[in-house]
């Protein structure tokens, strides 16, 4: 192909013709992208198809959707053109001669912005849409500006300069597929920006990219956008859609700039992020008419409205093509809460506990703050003689965080204390799963299994299944995009942001604020405006001000990994390392998870500065650890069977705590009255200032040791000479009743 540029030259003022060395090539039917499986819901894959905008973008020719009524603007014309049912033809005169043919009107005259136009090849196109033109004369003449031209299968920028026409940057080449009928039509959408101009063609029918072409040139600012036809056309080949976006008219009106926490600039939506993925609920019986290929983004449902609404998870381009269908689109949202899709919650939100075996059913759905209430309370109605309901503290949002403890004796026994929690991150549902598990077996199987009846009978063991309670209720009845943190209205403007809040476990006052945190609001890891700033962290460091307990697992998703103290970079462990002992214990108990990994001691995936399980261990002694479960939020029976294969594992740590070796005991003054005094291992030494001390209630302590041996005892209370004990620790727990001397 050739541009007869001696031809335009010669003549003047006739615009260019390009001159066709061969037909069009046949191109192939876009590869239409393969549904994906019906269960997985569906990860599609980002695209950066510019959606028709029906807000900025004014339609000068045609439709979007096949039920429109087809916009045909006041036109000048060069030759015949027919304008009927939302397909612009040109009607060539014998011999067939250049057609053009400009809207009037003000979105037709356009700088900076966007130009679409949709064609139906044909046989074959011999066309250019036309931008930033100046033309002369009705009919018009001696143009000049910019055009993209599409002959056959060639795109190229041209530029018009009074009639004369000049080639700009490479050719691109449409794809064409051997022995396949010619592509049915494309769609090409050219940004302007300045000298700037770039054009991407896309596939009609699936929206897929095929080719782009940019050129940089400074001649033109402003014109008018057109189509020109040229004598090699098919006559049958159409314009459906020739439509402009005036960027910079919309630049003014709707960038609306108000102060805000991203640096000083919030746009009014933010709120709702869409990103590249869309939920598009449509009429359930509509899914039959669906295009084929956009069938496999329906999301399956089942439960309340499923039989009225289909939900489909899409991609950009798979939205644009579901809204260019005669398919009605019911509401389109990103910001969908956790219960959207979960039939089986939905479901189980309405129902009282039910009873199983000697609990209550647990793995029928994942839970809710609701549901884990109600679910304590049954536990605790069930078994009153061995449990205690109590509320640990209050949330932001006022909601209570729930503890239930498992022990045989009354209130403040004097027994070692060992805490499970789960959800410090709210949307890590699996994490719940854990703790009520615990919580079943141990009551269920009380008096059944003497392993259990020891624990229960010899320590107090505080479950609290849900910390992060506003966090868990945001994710579940308001957004998925409230991942980890508390839902706190950071900014105070009384909206529930998903992207607010603080990560309670980057609160927590040891290494607070280190690497391994932000001081962002806004950042998933935003560690609130002070150490222990958040009623949730002060919630449960009270109770372990309180309790002392000798070992806690903080369950989390998903890792398969228990993370050891210290995570926090900076700090130094325990020489020996008696956590990452004990740590190597525990998970050893526990079998191969459902994803076929075994739970592995590590000091966290990357830097941890704030978490839980660190402040335990510096505060009080605490043996704890994080325990990242094998999945996140999975399917029914992967739930049961990681939380069946995560029985072992806490098991293992009751029973060492229980059973040891550990050393325990009391430090008591002459009277009997317990005396708070720090209890140090000498043989286990420390380097960030530990200094843990005895349980004001009753004067206990708990020090966890790596393994058998002699060990010393240093007692030092307030006021008093320091005191040792020399302690020999077997394979058994020891319990040592120090009575200090008078000071
Ligand atoms: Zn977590």
């Amino acid at each position: 192909m050739r541009w007869r540029l001696g031809a335009a030259l010669a003549l003047g003022l006739v615009v260019a013709a390009p001159a066709h060395a061969a037909p069009a090539k046949p191109t192939a039917p876009a590869k239409p992208t393969a549904p994906a499986k019906p269960t997985a819901p569906a990860k599609p894959t980002a695209s950066g198809f510019p959606a028709h905008d029906p807000v900025r973008e004014v339609t000068l020719f045609g439709k979007v959707r096949p039920g429109d009524a087809p916009a045909v603007a006041t036109a000048t014309t060069r030759g015949t053109w027919s304008a009927d049912g939302g397909r612009l033809l040109p009607v060539f005169a014998a011999p067939p001669a250049e057609q053009l043919w400009f809207p009037k009107g003000p979105p037709a005259h356009l700088g900076d912005g966007l130009v679409r136009a949709r064609v139906e090849l044909g046989a074959g196109a011999d066309l250019s849409i036309l931008l930033r033109q100046r033309y002369q004369g009705d009919p018009p003449s001696v143009l000049s500006g910019y055009g993209l031209s599409l002959e056959g299968d060639v795109v190229r920028f041209h530029r018009w300069d009074r009639g004369m026409v000049l080639p700009m940057g490479p050719e691109a080449k449409l794809p064409v597929k051997a022995g396949k009928s010619p592509r049915g039509s494309v769609e090409i959408v050219v940004v302007m920006v300045g000298p700037q101009l770039l054009a991407n063609v896309y596939d009609g029918d699936t929206l897929e990219h095929l080719v782009s072409a940019s050129v940089h040139d400074t001649t033109y600012a402003f014109g008018c956008v057109g189509v020109r036809v040229g004598p090699a056309h098919d006559p049958k080949a159409a314009i459906t859609l020739l439509s402009a976006m005036d960027a910079a008219k919309h630049a003014a009106t709707t960038h609306r700039r108000t102060k805000g926490p991203l640096y000083g600039v919030t746009p009014p939506s933010d709120r709702t992020p869409f990103g590249n993925t869309r939920y598009a609920w449509i009429p359930a019986a509509a899914t039959k008419r669906l295009p084929k290929e956009l069938r496999g983004a329906v999301i399956p449902r089942t439960g309340v409205g499923a039989d009225e609404r289909a939900v489909m998870f899409l991609d950009t381009v798979g939205y644009e093509r579901l809204r260019r269908s005669a398919v009605d689109v019911l509401a389109v949202d990103s910001n969908v809460p956790w219960s959207a899709f979960d039939a089986p919650f939905r479901r189980r939100a309405t129902e009282a506990p039910a009873r199983r075996g000697r609990g209550f059913v647990l793995d029928d759905s994942y839970k809710d703050p609701a549901l884990v209430e109600q679910l304590l309370r049954a536990y605790h109605e069930r078994y009153p003689a061995i449990t205690r309901l109590v509320e640990v503290g209050r949330t932001h949002q006022g909601r209570t965080i729930w503890g239930l403890v498992i022990s045989d004796a009354a209130a403040d026994a004097d027994e070692p204390a060992v805490l499970f929690n789960g959800a410090h991150h709210g949307s890590e549902l699996l994490s719940i799963e854990y703790v009520l598990d615990a919580i079943d077996t141990l009551l269920g199987e009380y008096h059944r299994d003497p392993q259990v009846t020891a624990w229960v009978d010899g320590l107090e063991i505080w479950c609290v299944p849900l910390v992060n309670v506003d966090g868990n209720h945001m994710f579940v009845h308001e957004s998925r995009f409230a991942i980890r943190k508390n839902a706190f209205d950071g900014d105070l403007d009384g909206v529930a942001d998903p992207f607010e809040g603080v990560d309670l476990n980057r609160n927590y006052p040891f290494g607070w604020g280190e690497e391994g945190s932000s001081e962002q609001p806004m950042h998933k890891w935003y560690r609130g405006p002070a150490p222990g700033s958040e009623p949730e962290t002060r919630a449960m460091m009270a109770l372990a001000d309180a309790e002392r307990f000798a070992a806690v697992l903080s369950f989390h998703t998903y890792g398969t990994d228990v993370y050891s103290s210290y995570v926090v970079p900076t700090k130094r462990d325990t020489k020996p390392d008696v956590a990452k002992s004990i740590g190597q214990h525990i998970a050893a108990a526990a079998p191969e998870q459902p994803n076929a990994r075994s739970y592995a001691v590590r000091k966290g995936p990357y830097p941890v500065a704030g978490s839980d399980q660190d402040w335990y261990l510096h505060e009080h002694g605490t043996t704890a650890f994080v325990v990242e479960g094998s999945h996140h939020n999975p399917e029914p029976e992967v739930r049961n069977a990681a939380v069946a294969a995560t029985r072992p594992l806490w098991r293992a740590l009751l029973e060492r705590v229980h059973r040891g070796p550990w050393i325990g005991g009391h430090v008591r003054d002459a009277a009997g009255k317990p005396v708070e005094a720090s209890v140090m291992v000498a043989e286990i030494q420390t380097f960030e200032g530990e200094r843990w001390t005895t349980r004001p209630r009753d004067g206990r302590f708990d020090r966890a040791v790596a393994k058998p041996g002699k060990y010393t005892l240093v007692v030092q209370a307030k006021g008093r000479p320091a005191f040792e004990r020399a302690v020999t620790v077997g394979t058994r727990r020891v319990d040592v009743d120090i009575v200090l001397p008078a000071g």
